[in-house]
């Protein structure tokens, strides 16, 4: 167990900055007062090495290392808006894309369990560490190539991803519960934000806004 400062923050990392994230979050339309509470309960600074974790509560970007990065705060809070009102009482959630773990933590406190796939072994075991720190044990992660869904035959309530595939993955709908749906990026150049339910005899496509995600690649590295 980290010392509670740590996880508490301090300055630039303190719940204040939290606070005012969420405050920002709310001008730029995020409503759901569920994802909301729960961005205001993560300490996103402890997703990021030390030298960056100053600039966490910031609407950018950050890396993380090995070219990828850790999601603005706002599309974390949108993607899980989306997700949530989608499905608000999913009981199993699939994950694409773990990264830093931030995303995981925010889905973990919502729904009751979470699986989540990382192609990127260090990441992989960073963001376990970052779960264990939160004490968040509803998480299971797996290295594997996302794109083919979770490694084992298993049908869930929920997909999120966090790569942007160039089309909508067909194995990952195959991975989808009766009633189901997937939030994932969709596109190479432009990518748009694209919600699709599971209605048992058709697939009901919404496309939201675009937004800018890395590539969704295949194949795993250790
Ligand atoms: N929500 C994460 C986003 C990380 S970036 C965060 O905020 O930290 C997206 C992640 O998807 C990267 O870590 C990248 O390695 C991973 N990724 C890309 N293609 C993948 C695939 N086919 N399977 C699993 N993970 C993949």
């Amino acid at each position: 167990m980290a010392p509670q400062t740590e996880l508490d923050g301090f300055g630039m990392t303190s719940p204040r900055a939290r606070a005012r994230l969420v405050e920002r979050l709310r001008d730029r339309g995020i409503q759901n007062r569920r994802v909301l509470a729960v961005m205001e309960n993560t300490p996103r600074h402890i997703f990021l090495d030390e030298a960056l974790s100053h600039r966490a509560y910031e609407e950018t970007a950050l890396p993380i290392g090995h070219g990828q990065t850790l999601s603005q705060p706002y599309v974390v809070a949108r993607m899980t808006e989306v997700l949530y009102e989608a499905v608000p009482h999913a009981k199993s959630v699939l994950e694409i894309g773990t990264g830093s773990g931030y995303q995981t933590a925010v889905l973990a406190q919502i729904y009751p369990q979470i699986y989540s796939v990382e192609r990127i072994k260090p990441l992989q075991d960073k963001a376990r560490r970052r779960m264990q720190q939160l004490g968040l044990r509803n998480v299971v992660m797996k290295h594997a190539d996302g794109g083919l869904g979770w490694p084992q035959p298993k049908q869930f309530d929920a997909i999120l991803s966090a790569a942007a595939p160039a089309a909508i993955p067909q194995t990952l709908l195959s991975q989808l519960a009766p009633g189901g749906v997937l939030v994932i990026p969709v596109g190479e150049h432009t990518q748009y934000l694209t919600l699709v339910r599971d209605c048992r005899d058709e697939y009901e496509i919404s496309t939201l806004e675009p937004v800018k995600f890395v590539p969704l690649l295949s194949g795993i590295t250790r």
